[in-house]
């Protein structure tokens, strides 16, 4: 059975997240309490000032990839070749993740879209879900 619910419902633990909207992905953040800066992060630590309090904060459904490259050795898990890139979002967050398509269908500076969909398979072949991202979604969104 494919994992595909969000990892947090109050969207400020440790583990990057995302809530839904219709058909559209939204990339949940958090804000340091301390020190304002806000991430995308799988640490503890706020990445600025170590502060470990923060509150969620939404970062939009679509950015602009900034870099990206095409994946065709990897753990078993993967199914290759896959592409791996770093998606700018609002607040100045850089987040990073598998991008859909190959790198030839792919420019810096494109607009995608974030998506929920398989991003590697279990021991049993099931597919693990998690956010990633698509070409397509507003210009400024
Ligand atoms: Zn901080």
């Amino acid at each position: 059975m494919a994992e595909s619910k969000p990892n947090d419902a109050a969207g400020v633990g440790p583990v990057p997240t995302w809530r839904s909207e219709g058909d559209k992905v939204i990339l949940v953040g958090r804000r340091c309490r301390s020190c304002g800066k806000v991430s995308f992060s799988g640490t503890r630590y706020c990445d600025v000032c170590w502060g470990e309090s923060f509150e969620a904060v939404d970062i939009g459904s679509s950015g602009t990839l900034y870099s990206f490259s095409e994946i065709h050795v990897a753990p078993k898990a993967f199914k290759t070749p896959y592409v791996i890139g770093y998606v700018d979002m609002s607040e100045e967050v850089r987040v990073f993740a598998q991008v859909e398509g190959s790198a030839a269908t792919l420019t810096p500076g494109a607009t995608v879209e974030a998506t929920v969909g398989p991003v590697r398979y279990d021991e049993n072949g099931d597919a693990v879900e998690s956010y990633k991202f698509r070409l397509g979604g507003p210009k400024n969104g």
